[in-house]
Parts: C-alpha cells; structure tokens; sequence
C-alpha cells in the first residue's frame, strides 16, 4: 500500500500503474496543459510533470510510495527543488531530448491524434486541418515593399536601446532594453510601403491539411513528423509538426503490444461438452472459434488464436495472437429439480463419500457478507495481491462481470 496518492492522482492512474501507463498519462495531459494550448495553466503544467518526472523513476517512486512527498525531500541533495523543468521534461518526451538549434530552428508543433484499434489494423489515411504561420506571399515575407526595410532610427539597427539615467552626483546608470520601435529586429519598414497583405508583420495564419498515414501495427503514442512543417518564421528554420497517436479504447479487443487480449464468458455446458463462437475480426472477418472435443474450459482459462493479433509495424503480414480469457457462467441454484440431480450426478466424474462418525459436528456454509466479519481487512489484502498479475486470469471469488 502507498502513503500518498496525490502524484498517482495528478496523472489520473492507479499506485499500481505500469510504466506505459504513466508515459500514455502523461503524454495526454502534458499536451492538453502545454502552456501553448493553455497558458492558463502553467501550475498544473508544472504538477504533471513533477509527479511524471518521479513516477517514472523507480528509485523515487519507491521513496514516495513508502514516505510520500515528504520522503522525497528528505532523501535527495539535489540543488533548489529537485525537480526539472516541465519544459525540459517535454521536449525530452516529445523530440528526444535535443534542445540544440534552439535558436535557428522553430519551435515543433505536437499534435494528439485518436485512433480507432481497427485504423491501426487496417491503416488509413486521415486528414487533419491545423493553422499556421506561413511567410507572407505577397511580400515574400519582407513585411512590405522591396527597399522598404530600413534600419531602425531609434536603436540604430542593433535592436537594443540604451538608455542613461542620471543617479546623482555624476553617476549614470545605463539601462538596456529591447526597442520598442522595432522589437528588437533592428528594422522597420516604412508605413508607406508597408504590404497592406500581412499588415508588415511578414507571416499570415493560413489553414494546412496533413495527410497523416496510419500504417499496419502502429501503435499507441507512436509519433509520425512532418519535417520543417511547423510554424514559418523570417528568421527561423521552420520547426517540425509531430503528431502523436492516442488509441481508441475497443469494447473488444485490448491490445497488448502486437497481442490482442479479449474476454469470453461460455456456458458451463459449453466449458464441458465443447463449444463455436464467431468473433468480427478488425478486418470484418468472421472467424469461427472451436473448441476440441472432449476439452473441458475452465474458469481463468486462456487460450490463444496465433496470427489473429495485430500486424506487425513494418512486417504487416505477420500478425501477433489473438488471447482469450476465459470465464464460466455457472448455471444458478435450482436450475434442476432436485429429482433429477442424480441423473446429472451419475454422467460426472465421481465424488469422495464423507464418511460420518458420532463425534462429526455438521455445519452448514452461508453466504460471505464481505463488509462484515473481523477479517474483513485481510481478506481484501488478499484479493488485491492476487489482482496485481495483470488480466491475464481474472482474480478468484470475484465475478467476472458486473452488470
Ligand atoms: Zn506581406
Ligand atoms: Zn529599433
């Protein structure tokens, strides 16, 4: 059991969450609180990366499971507050960490794109209209007419402007400011000549469609950039447009890496005496699975189809396994009139006969009401430590559907 949950809550996951969870988490908030799209929301910004930042750390995300924040602070000698900037955490997760060319190259553009599982099976090409920076064409991005640029008067083209204030007694103090007039271009062009188009500002805002293509066994998070497709700048190399894939959740089929993962419920006579279902495949097929005679299911059971998965990326005519979980519905009491039990009794395999002595107590079994009795809070201990291997097998005593 954790101490605290507030970083597992601040990403929206369980304190049992895998990595790839809390990268899928934090990508999806990241982008919605990127500064960019919400300005407004720089200290939650910030949250979600400090709690991304020790999650994904095993060290400290076991310091802060055991001793919470608290803990954290304690343990490190780290400088200020320990943690990066959300800034630098982004740009780690998002372009791989390179803040180099800064200077010369725009900033990247990061776009969410959700995906239905089926796309990612079948690939598909999906259009997405986005605004951006575009140099003027009417001027070609020189803000106004040839020769029309000049040097900026007041900073005498430097972009900068001095100023020098008297503090007394013969001492000056200078002061350094960006231009106003020129916002520190060192140019201005000539109202006069100014292109009537873009208004002197060089850029317009014009609508772009990308053709975004989604191949066989692409995967959720997986990024696809449109090279120098960012924002255009007079001064600037453009940036990149990366759009990042976010997957549909599929009433169906789970997906686990080139796997998918989906859940039957069968019929005990079914679990028995063999059974057929047909599944929709990703593709519209239908395929009939069957069972072998004489194969009893059980409860927990999980079989696989191979090649029934996802293609794989690249390699889309291999495919990964289909699995099922299996659960079995249990017929409900009185389902058979006591008379006809021994009919039943004597097709199934045979049972151990108790036999019963004078000093035999007999009791008899009740229902469990689990929110009472005094080993209530170690039984659900129980159930949870059983729960955390995955879905692989659904955990023992609880239903397999809740409806
Ligand atoms: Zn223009
Ligand atoms: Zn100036």
């Amino acid at each position: 059991m954790v101490k605290e949950t507030a970083y597992y809550d601040t990403l929206g996951v369980n304190p049992n969450a895998t990595h790839e969870e809390l990268k899928k988490a934090y990508r999806k908030l990241a982008l919605k609180y990127h500064p960019d799209k919400n300005p407004n929301e720089g200290e939650k910004f910030k949250q979600i990366s400090q709690a991304y930042e020790v999650l994904l750390d095993p060290k400290k995300r076991e310091l802060y499971d055991m001793g919470g924040e608290q803990a954290l602070k304690g343990g490190s000698s780290n400088s200020g507050n320990g943690f990066s900037s959300p800034m630098d955490i982004f740009d780690l997760f998002f372009n791989g960490g390179t803040r180099m060319h800064r200077e010369r190259r725009g900033k990247n553009a990061v776009h969410q794109l959700s995906v239905g599982l089926e796309e990612m099976y079948n690939g598909s090409t999906r259009k997405l209209a986005l605004q951006k920076n575009v140099l003027c064409a009417k001027c070609e991005g020189r803000g106004g007419r040839k020769g029309a640029v000049e040097r900026c008067v007041p900073c005498r083209g430097t972009g900068m402007y001095l100023q020098i204030q008297q503090i007394g007694l013969g001492m000056v103090q200078q002061i350094q400011s960006v231009c106003p007039e020129c916002h520190g271009h060192g140019e201005r062009i000539n109202p006069r000549h100014r292109c009537r188009y873009c208004n002197g500002r060089k850029i317009v805002r014009e609508k772009k469609i990308l053709e975004v293509h989604i191949s066989k066994g692409m995967k959720d998070g997986q990024k696809i950039t449109f090279y120098g497709e960012g924002d255009q700048d007079p001064d600037l190399e453009p940036g990149h447009i990366i759009i990042v894939l976010d997957q549909k959740e599929h009433p169906v089929f789970h997906r686990r890496e080139d796997d998918l993962v989906m859940k039957m419920e069968i019929e005990l006579v079914e679990a028995l005496c063999g059974f057929q279902r047909s599944i929709k495949t990703l593709d519209n097929r239908t395929i009939l699975i069957t069972s072998h005679q004489g194969e009893v299911i059980k409860e927990g059971d999980v079989k696989c189809i191979l090649n029934e998965g996802m293609p794989l990326y690249r390699d889309p005519f291999e495919k990964g396994r289909l699995i099922i979980q299996f659960s079995v519905k249990f017929p409900l009491a009185g389902f058979l009139p006591a008379h006809k039990l021994p009919q039943l009794e004597a097709l199934l395999p045979r049972r151990e006969r108790y036999v019963q002595s004078d000093d035999t107590e007999v009791v008899v079994l009740t229902e469990l009401d689990p929110a009472h009795g005094r080993y209530h809070s170690h039984y659900a201990g129980q159930v949870y430590m059983e729960d955390d291997d995955a879905d692989y097998h659904q955990p023992r005593g609880m239903p397999c559907q809740t409806s």
